[in-house]
């Protein structure tokens, strides 16, 4: 049974091909440029791979009917037709608070995500539009959708409300949604898995570091707290978004610098975080490289950083009354492995233990605390794809 996952930005469309039977990935690929000048397709099976070919994609649902095209070629294609595909999974930004769990997408659904566009302008669009190409290509393909806020609405009111006049929450809903859900679900089912406990009886710390950053504490397999928010730019410091900050600073800088509601978002979500501090680089490689280069300013972004994850490990600790493991995933914790000695140091107090030799790793699944720790530490590589392949399989009753 065959699979099709669905990532769609505002100009690129990436995909995964699963077949279910042993949950591997028998094709993936890329099209970038979606819309704008000269498209390009990035697509590779076990035995075919292009790059950067040029292609005809002015809109989505081109995008799609392109894709489908190469995984149906007669020469290098991994199917005999589209009807091989039993479902498509889509992965989708924001569900708001009306949708908690994957769902089947129907009219209705639509009309929710539409309604939460506002929420999330630079993402829901583009995953709208690639739902209603999907919808127009293969009417009769269940599509599931797969949400990043959906795995935290566990959240009780306590971890999500934010004390400012109750009204903008019943007007705007402004509240904490948090993000990356469907990763810290992976993972947190993953390191069960590995402990060989039932989920249910854990509490569990896993830490999603890459460009985009997030803390959650997971008890029981429900998001009990999670340190994105309302937008995608609280919580940890990440590559060129800031984090938690105190909010005087917002009119105070405005003010100084007499910048416009845009200019200061500017400065928030794409001048700040690991690229604000170092000057550098958003991207951890290369402010490590600084850094070993004796420049002061990239020591600072990686301990800022390191501090705020060890900040949000010990409030997560106390927001659950203890931790069985911490998980480290994405981009940044699956590979940097100085960053997951500095955030793990002196943990002694949790009954925590990094092993220096196990900690020795980049994207790699393994456990990297000691036998003795009590607490657990794991690197898990990440898979949101295979997650929502599992939930596309799940909802759509294959
Ligand atoms: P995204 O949020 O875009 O999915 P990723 O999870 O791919 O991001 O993470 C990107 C981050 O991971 C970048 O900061 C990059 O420098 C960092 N990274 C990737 N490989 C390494 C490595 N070998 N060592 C340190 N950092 C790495």
């Amino acid at each position: 049974m065959k699979i099709l996952v669905l990532n769609c930005g505002s100009s690129s469309l990436k995909y995964q091909l699963f077949n279910m039977k042993d949950e591997r990935v028998i094709a993936k690929g890329l099209i970038e440029r979606i819309g704008l000048e000269e498209p390009l397709l990035n697509h590779e099976t076990d035995s075919f791979q292009q790059d950067k070919v040029p292609i005809d994609a002015p809109n989505h649902r081109i995008a799609i009917q392109r894709v489908i095209k190469e995984l149906t070629d007669p020469v290098h294609g991994v199917m005999e037709s589209m009807d091989e595909i039993r479902a498509v999974g889509h992965r989708v930004v924001h569900g708001g608070e009306k949708i908690a769990e994957s769902v089947l997408i129907d009219d209705t659904v639509l009309a929710v995500l539409e309604g939460c566009t506002e929420l999330a302008p630079l993402h829901n669009p583009a995953n709208i539009m690639g739902i209603e190409a999907c919808r127009a290509i293969m009417p009769d393909k269940p599509q599931v959708g797969v949400f990043d806020t959906a795995f935290h609405q566990t959240m009780h009111r306590s971890a999500y409300l934010y004390a400012i006049p109750f009204e903008y929450y019943e007007k705007y809903h402004v509240r904490r949604y948090g993000f990356h859900g469907t990763s810290h679900k992976y993972v947190s089912q993953r390191a069960a898995a590995l402990m060989q406990k039932p989920i249910e009886s854990l509490k569990i710390i896993t830490c999603h570091l890459g460009n985009g950053s997030s803390v959650t504490a997971v008890q029981g397999g429900r998001s009990v707290d999670t340190s994105l928010g309302f937008g995608t730019v609280a919580g940890l410091p990440m590559g060129t978004r800031c984090g938690d900050l105190d909010p005087a600073v917002i009119p105070y800088l405005m003010d100084k610098e007499n910048l416009t509601i845009d200019q200061i978002s500017n400065v928030l979500y794409k001048q700040s975080g690991l690229y604000g501090i170092s000057g550098v680089s958003s991207d951890m490689r290369d402010i490590e490289k600084e850094m070993k280069a004796g420049n002061d300013r990239a020591a600072a972004a990686i301990e800022v950083l390191a501090h705020a994850v060890k900040r949000f490990i010990g409030t997560y600790t106390a927001v659950m009354g203890g931790v069985d493991a911490i998980v480290f995933t994405a981009g940044i914790g699956e590979n940097a492995i100085d960053l997951r000695a500095t955030i793990c140091a002196d943990m002694g107090y949790l009954g925590t233990a990094l092993d220096a030799d196990r900690n020795n790793i980049r994207g790699e699944e393994r456990e990297i605390s000691t036998p003795e720790s009590k607490v657990k530490i794991f690197v898990i590589p990440t898979n949101e794809e295979l997650m929502i392949a599992r939930e596309t399989k799940e909802i759509a009753l294959l």
